[in-house]
């Protein structure tokens, strides 16, 4: 079933998507909520989404020994890239293959930071969420290591 509008307005779920996306307010509600004028408004809420970002970075560079080494692994590949005599095709392709792995590396580490959170004691469910995570860390460098291999190949042959 479909909320209303009003209806939208009246529940938690509303203050909770404010934060979340650039859901407009109209003035009737700011009167209501006076403390959301600053929190949503578009560019206050851009500059603070990307305080949270850099903080997200700090703190997987802190954190997590994984992600900064595939970060300087990814500083020199994309360092390579650049100085590689290619189409750029071909570069965004060994650029975007590696910057993949350093997103995904982001969220495995945020679902491990939620997992753990949650307890350290051992749980099946805690155990599958982290394998997955570190799954689909293992494929993203396949398919950067593979992009690499190819491209590189058909580049100097
Ligand atoms: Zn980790």
């Amino acid at each position: 079933m479909q909320m209303r509008r009003k209806d939208i307005r009246n529940s938690g779920e509303f203050l909770w998507r404010c934060d979340l996306d650039s859901v407009s307010i109209d003035a009737q509600y700011l009167k209501r909520f006076p403390f959301m004028a600053n929190n949503s408004t578009g560019i206050t809420r851009i500059i603070k989404a990307a305080g949270y970002s850099w903080q997200g970075l700090r703190a997987a560079w802190i954190n997590e020994a994984a992600f900064r080494q595939e970060g300087v692994a990814a500083v020199i590949a994309i360092a390579i890239a650049c100085w590689l005599d290619v189409d750029p095709i071909t570069r965004i392709l060994l650029i975007g293959s590696v910057v993949l792995v350093m997103i995904v590396e982001i969220l495995n580490s945020a679902i491990e930071a939620l997992v753990d959170r949650v307890g350290t004691d051992y749980h099946e469910l805690s155990g599958r969420a982290k394998d997955m995570g570190s799954a689909a860390v293992l494929i993203a460098i396949i398919l950067a290591v593979a992009t690499w291999a190819t491209l590189l190949w058909s580049h100097l042959r």
